[in-house]
């Protein structure tokens, strides 16, 4: 079996050539402009030295550059290292020593860090987008000399395509090796039979690329049924409404935050976006005064699905088409196995009846194929094939999941289990407030207590005693949180989920 991600676009260009692949800032590339751009890096990077098996680290923001490059390499035979753009020089360091990356192709715009990185690495630096024609290793300077490579290098199913860093809002980040086939397949899958994005569609491309969300739904579904993928360099909620409502939007990609945000920013109503079939949501759960909030005002429907970068990203999905199950994750999607297995056997897998909570386990061609340099962690989280994902969930009769939280989130309470996601639907269903976050303290007596960081909406003066007296009502005495504390803004990782790890430092520094 030969394939590489690479075709995604080479056949592109075949199938849709004058399309637009991509339009960023009002500036479109078509389909075969896209491809002969990437073909033309992938000569330069192949006059500089890149072949078949090498690592090339890439640290570009949401630009059609991103697509140029990613692009290049694969069609090489070589594997992509996204680098999270938020990540400071150390941090890069650790990425590029880990992943062995022989090159690293920054933007300009991030070379503060992204060169102090590369040079603690001792790893060559090549820019994309930089005016400053003087140093000499910009990327379009070597393509615009180098012959532009003819076409892709065919892929074994198994060959890696991509190192993509879990962002690690749990811990260090770990590198998961994501296969030629697992990327092809959930393309495959997730697009033929689960969501409905067609040819000529606008698909609202905010997510970040460097993440499995928006690279392998945005992105590489996106271009492989041709679509037109409008990018948005960095992420307000005011340049997504705008995209939104000014540029025809057909579907929407999101985190829970990106929505809550856009309800925000679009609370003066302008009138109803004109072509927004449908929204997508997934990466944390989705509270349902959100989703409500978000047909409502928005006039489409949220269908919410569920993944993680190992799953390459998507396991269960609200199939767009069928009745959307709100407080689900959906269905799995096409060729995958999602199953609930019993937590309290890490070495084994032990499938638990339907209805029982457990911990959700993943099986199908979509499963990356390890951590780097991790074999301790591979095998603790691959077992009999299966992936154990650490979520707590259910599964019901008609294969609805139910994601609880996360096995690490979930607080112990004086004895009684808590899950924050429980409490979170409460509070964000009090109507001043705009989204929250719940997670478990450190407490002498009760081993954990609950703790929740809240933002309102804009005009509220609600007191974090008045939300806590409400909450109390709403809940029983050992779930409803003891410490309330109202923020402006969340610490966000760069997938844009909250990170709970922060708010519980911030928390024991008082
Ligand atoms: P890390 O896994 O290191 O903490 P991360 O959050 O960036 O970092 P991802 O692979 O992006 O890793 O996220 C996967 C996790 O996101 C899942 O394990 C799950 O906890 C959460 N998640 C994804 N979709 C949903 C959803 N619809 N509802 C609830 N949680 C979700």
């Amino acid at each position: 079996l030969t394939l590489s991600v690479a075709a995604i676009l080479a056949e592109g260009a075949t199938r849709y050539p004058g399309l637009n692949a991509i339009t960023m800032n009002g500036q479109s590339t078509t389909y075969r402009d896209l491809w002969d751009q990437a073909r033309a890096y992938a000569g330069a990077l192949e006059e500089q030295g890149i072949s078949e098996g090498d690592r090339v680290a890439v640290l570009i923001p949401n630009v059609t550059d991103f697509a140029r490059t990613y692009y290049a390499i694969l069609s090489l035979g070589a594997t992509v290292v996204p680098i999270h753009a938020l990540l400071k020089a150390r941090e890069i360091s650790y990425v590029l020593e880990d992943a062995a990356a022989k090159l690293l192709v920054c933007a300009a715009g991030l070379l503060g860090e992204g060169a102090k990185g590369a040079q603690h690495s001792g790893v060559r630096l090549l820019t994309v987008m930089d005016p400053d024609a003087s140093a000499g290793n910009r990327l379009e300077d070597f393509a615009a000399q180098a012959t532009p490579i003819t076409t892709y290098l065919p892929r074994r199913a198994e060959d890696i395509a991509t190192i993509l860093y879990t962002s690690g809002t749990t811990g260090k980040p770990k590198g998961a090796l994501g296969t030629h086939l697992a990327l092809i397949e959930q393309t495959h899958s997730t697009l033929l039979n689960t969501m409905d994005i067609r040819q000529g569609d606008k698909l609202f491309g905010g997510l970040p690329l460097f993440h499995t969300f928006g690279q392998t739904c945005v992105l590489n579904t996106g271009l492989r049924i041709g679509a037109e993928v409008m990018l948005l360099p960095k992420f307000t909620a005011e340049a997504a409404l705008d995209l939104v409502l000014d540029a025809d939007i057909d579907v929407f990609f999101g985190v829970p935050t990106m929505y809550v945000a856009l309800l925000e920013a679009g609370a003066q109503p302008e009138g109803k976006p004109e072509k927004l079939r449908y929204a997508i949501s997934g990466g944390a759960s989705l509270p349902l005064s959100v989703l409500d909030a978000f047909e409502q005002r928005f006039g489409s429907r949220i269908y919410e699905g569920y993944g993680l970068t190992e799953t390459s990203p998507v396991a269960c999905f609200n199939h767009v088409g069928r009745e959307p199950r709100p407080g689900t994750v959906g269905t799995p999607v096409w060729g995958v196995d999602v199953e609930i297995a019993d937590p309290a056997y890490p070495d084994e897998i032990r499938l638990l009846p339907r209805g029982e909570l457990g911990e959700l386990v993943v099986r199908g061609h979509n499963l990356f194929s390890g951590y780097l340099n991790r074999p301790d962690a591979t095998a603790q989280a691959v077992v009999d094939g299966w992936f154990r994902t650490g979520d707590l969930g259910t599964k019901d009769e008609d294969d609805y999941l139910r994601i609880l939280d996360r096995t690490k989130d979930m607080i112990l309470r004086n004895g009684y289990n808590v899950y924050p996601r429980e409490i979170e639907e409460v509070l964000t269903s009090h109507p001043e407030v705009s989204n929250a976050a719940v997670y478990g303290v450190p407490h002498e007596k009760h081993g954990q207590e609950i703790a929740a960081s809240v933002t309102l909406k804009a005009g509220s003066s609600l007191s974090p005693e008045q939300l806590g007296a409400w909450a109390q009502e709403q809940m029983a005495a050992y779930k409803y949180p003891r410490h309330i504390q109202i923020v402006d803004q969340f610490p966000l990782g760069p997938s844009g989920k909250i990170l709970k790890r922060e708010l519980i430092a911030q928390f024991k520094n008082g």
